[in-house]
C-alpha cells in the first residue's frame, strides 16, 4: 500500500519539530499519556450517558517497553480511532496554529510548548524513528494500524485487534550523538517521568515493576537457620496517584505542586500568577481550582482562542472548555470546576440555560475580581506582569455588553500617568487630584510619550492636573462606556471645553475672538468644509496651533475607524475638526499682518497652520505636495 503523505505543511513542521533544539525529549510520555486518558475520558462519559456495558473499574492505561526491540509502548481502553478517525487525527499536524507553532518554536526552542498546539501526538517522533498506533474503536468490528517513520509520510491498515482501544508503540532512535535514548525503555526512567508529569492523570497507569524481597530458600545455615536471599519478581503496579488535586484539601497541596499542575494541564510554561481554591457547599456544591496565567497564549486576542474551563461532575469529564461557567471579561482564565450537582446528560444548549451553572459563574466572577484586586493592591508587580499580557482584555471587560460588567473591572484597569512615571488605576488618579479639579483629563495617542507633546496638554499640566494617556484601540471606548468614575467625568484634552476657564476669562477670550474675527474669518474661508470652526486658542501656551475635535467623535475614533481593513476613506466616520489658534503666538501676528497686507500669504499661511495641527495630532495630510510648495514659497 503507498505511503500517504502528511497533508501540506504538517510535513515542513514535523521535520522542524523533530530536529529542533527541542531539550525536553522526555515529555512525549506525557503528551501520549495525555491522549490516552482523554480517550478513556471520552468512552467513560458515553459510557454513562449511552448506558454502556463498561465498567469505571476497567480503564486503565499501561505503560511497557522491551529493552532488545528498543520500543516503549503506551495502551489504553479508551474510545479509540477508526479508520477515518486515524487519518483525521494522525495526519495532519497543529490543525489551526502551525504557523504560530512554527513561528513559536523558531523563536524559543528551548520551550516547552508542545503540547499547547494540539500536537503532542507527534512528540514520541522527539524519540522515535517508527511510530506504530494500533487501534479499534469502542463498537466497531475492525482493528486498523497507523505506522510512520517521521516526516515521509504514513501507512494505514487494517489489522486484528481483540479489544477496544489505541496502543502506541514507539520504536526508539538509536543512541547517536550523545542522546541515550536507550535509557527511556527503562524501568526506572519511565516510572519516573510517569510520575513527574503524569501523577494526576484520573486513570491508572499500570507498570510491571521489579519487586524484591528476601525470600526463604528451603535450605538452613550452618545455625540451623533458614537461609534467605534476594528475590525479585515482577508485578504489576499501578505507579500515579490519581487523585485529582483538586479534589484534595488546600492544605495538602503545596504551591509547587500546583505550579506543576497548572503547567502539565494547561500546557503553559510559565508558573501562573495566581491560584484561587473554591470549595462552595449551598444551593449549588463544587470545587473549583482556578488559574491566572502569567502570559496569553499566542493565540489569545485571535478568534482562535477558545476560553472555559474544564467541567467535571464528580470526576467524570463532561466538557473541556465550558464557556458557560467563566465569564468573558475574564476568559484568560484556565481551571477546572467539578460539582456533583451537575447533570451528566447534559447537551451544550442545555447547558446555557442552566441554573446551577449561572450560579457557579456568578460566584466564580466574584472569586476572579477579588483575587484581581488583591494581587493589584498587595503584589503590584506580579498585577503588572498579569497587566502586561491582559490589560487590553480586562479593558474590553469594561465595553462589553455596553458596560454591563464595568462595575466589575473598572478598579482593575491601568493608564499611563503624566504626571508619575508608569501606570495608575482611576481611583489612584482620583486620589491624588488637587483641590478644584472638577474632570478626570484623558489625551489620546499611539503612545504615552506621543501624548505628552500633545500641545492640548500643557493647559492642563499648569493647573497641576495629571492625565491619564489612552494608547490602545480599546481605552477610548472603555472611557466613553464609563462616561465617570466616582462623579468624575472624563474629557478629552483634545475635545472643545476643558472646563478650566473662569467665567472672568472666558469673557476675556469671548471679548479677543471677536476682535480677531477678521483674521479667524479668513483662515475660515481658505479652509472651507476642511474644518468646522477656526477659534482663538484658550489651552494653548507656548505652541502656535492645535486641533480640537467638536462632537462625539475623536481624531482617535477616527483613526481607529480607518485603520479597519475595508474601511472606504472617503465614507468613513471623521471628527469634526476645530482649529484653535494661540493669539499670543509670533505666528498670529505675522497671520494678521498678512492679512492686511498680502491676502494671498495669508491664504497659504492659513493652509500650512492646519496642515501642522493635523501632523501634531498624528492625521493624515491629503495633499503633501500642496504644502511643501507653499513651505517652500516662504523662503
Ligand atoms: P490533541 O490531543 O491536542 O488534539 P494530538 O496530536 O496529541 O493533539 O492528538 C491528535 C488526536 O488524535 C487527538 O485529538 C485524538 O482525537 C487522537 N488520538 C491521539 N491519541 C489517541 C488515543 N490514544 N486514543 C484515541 N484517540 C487518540
Amino acid at each position: 500500500m503507498a505511503k500517504k503523505q502528511f497533508k501540506a505543511e504538517s510535513k515542513q513542521l514535523l521535520n522542524l519539530m523533530i530536529n529542533s533544539i527541542y531539550t525536553h525529549k522526555e515529555i512525549f510520555l506525557r503528551e501520549i499519556i495525555s491522549n490516552a486518558s482523554d480517550a478513556i475520558d471520552k468512552l467513560h462519559y458515553k459510557s454513562i450517558t449511552e448506558n454502556l456495558p463498561v465498567s469505571r473499574e476497567d480503564f486503565k492505561i499501561t505503560v511497557s517497553w522491551d529493552p532488545d526491540a528498543h520500543t516503549v509502548t503506551v495502551s489504553d481502553n479508551g474510545i479509540g480511532m477508526n479508520k477515518e478517525s486515524m487519518e483525521q487525527n494522525l495526519g495532519v499536524i497543529a490543525h489551526s496554529g502551525s504557523l504560530d507553532f512554527k513561528k513559536t518554536i523558531e523563536e524559543n526552542p528551548d520551550i516547552d510548548i508542545i503540547g499547547q498546539f494540539g500536537v503532542g501526538f507527534y512528540s514520541a517522533f522527539l524519540v522515535s524513528d517508527k511510530v506504530t498506533v494500533r487501534s479499534k474503536a469502542y463498537g466497531e468490528d475492525q482493528g486498523w494500524i497507523w505506522t510512520s517513520e517521521g516526516s515521509d509520510g504514513y501507512t494505514i491498515k487494517e489489522c486484528d485487534k481483540q479489544d477496544f482501544g489505541t496502543e502506541v508503540e514507539m520504536h526508539l532512535k538509536p543512541d547517536e550523538d550523545g542522546e541515550d535514548y536507550s535509557d527511556f525503555a527503562s524501568e526506572y526512567r519511565l516510572k519516573e517521568l510517569v510520575r513527574k508529569y503524569s501523577d494526576y492523570v484520573r486513570w491508572p497507569i499500570h507498570m510491571m515493576l521489579e519487586k524484591g524481597a528476601m525470600e526463604e530458600t528451603g535450605e538452613t545455615d550452618e545455625d540451623g537457620k533458614p537461609k534467605k536471599e534476594w528475590k525479585t519478581h515482577l508485578e504489576d503496579t499501578v505507579v500515579n496517584s490519581m487523585v485529582p488535586i483538586w479534589q484534595r484539601s488546600k492544605e495538602d497541596v503545596s504551591d509547587e505542586e500546583c505550579m506543576k499542575f497548572y503547567k502539565d494541564k494547561f500546557r503553559d510554561f510559565e508558573d501562573p500568577v495566581s491560584v484561587i481554591r473554591v470549595n462552595a457547599e449551598g444551593s449549588v456544591s463544587y470545587r473549583a481550582m482556578l488559574f491566572i496565567p502569567k502570559v496569553a497564549p499566542y493565540n489569545f486576542y485571535s478568534r482562535d482562542f477558545e476560553p472555559g474551563l474544564q467541567l467535571y461532575s464528580s470526576g467524570v469529564m463532561i466538557m473541556d472548555k465550558c464557556k458557560d461557567v467563566l465569564p468573558d471579561c475574564f476568559r484568560f482564565v484556565r481551571g477546572i470546576v467539578d460539582s456533583p450537582d451537575l447533570s451528566l446528560n447534559i447537551s451544550r444548549e442545555m447547558l446555557q440555560h442552566d441554573r446551577q451553572l449561572g450560579i457557579i459563574k456568578s460566584n466564580i466572577e466574584k472569586k476572579i475580581k477579588n483575587e484581581l484586586a488583591r494581587l493589584l493592591s498587595e503584589e503590584r508587580d506580579k498585577y503588572l506582569e498579569f497587566y502586561k499580557s491582559f490589560g487590553t482584555q480586562i479593558k474590553y471587560g469594561v465595553v462589553e455588553g455596553y458596560g454591563a460588567k464595568s462595575d466589575l473591572v473598572k478598579d482593575l484597569i491601568l493608564f499611563p500617568s503624566m504626571a508619575k512615571d508608569g501606570l495608575c488605576t482611576l481611583k489612584e488618579y482620583l486620589d491624588a487630584m488637587p483641590e478644584g479639579q472638577e474632570k478626570i483629563y484623558y489625551a489620546s495617542a499611539e503612545s504615552a510619550a506621543r501624548a505628552k507633546q500633545l500641545p492640548q496638554a500643557e493647559q492642563v499640566r499648569d493647573k497641576g492636573y495629571d492625565i491619564i494617556c489612552l494608547t490602545e484601540d480599546v481605552d477610548e471606548f472603555a472611557v466613553r462606556t464609563l462616561r465617570e468614575y466616582e462623579g468624575k467625568e472624563f474629557c478629552d484634552i483634545s475635545g472643545k471645553d476643558l472646563g478650566l476657564e473662569t467665567e472672568e476669562e472666558k469673557k476675556e477670550a469671548d471679548a479677543r475672538e471677536e476682535e480677531e474675527k477678521d483674521v479667524l474669518d479668513v483662515v475660515k474661508e481658505t479652509l472651507g468644509d476642511k474644518v468646522e470652526a477656526v477659534k482663538l486658542s484658550r489651552k494653548l501656551k507656548s505652541h502656535a496651533v492645535c486641533l480640537s475635535a467638536e462632537g462625539d467623535v475623536s481624531f482617535e475614533m477616527e483613526k481607529y475607524f480607518a485603520s479597519i481593513p475595508g474601511a472606504d476613506a472617503g465614507n468613513s466616520v471623521k471628527a469634526k475638526r476645530v482649529l484653535e489658534i494661540n493669539g499670543s503666538h509670533p505666528a498670529f501676528a505675522s497671520l494678521k499682518k498678512a492679512v492686511s497686507e498680502d491676502k494671498e500669504k495669508a491664504k497659504d499661511m492659513a493652509e500650512i497652520m492646519y496642515v501642522q495641527a493635523l501632523l501634531i495630532a498624528g492625521m493624515p495630510v491629503d495633499d503633501m505636495m500642496d504644502y511643501s510648495d507653499k513651505i517652500f514659497k516662504l523662503f
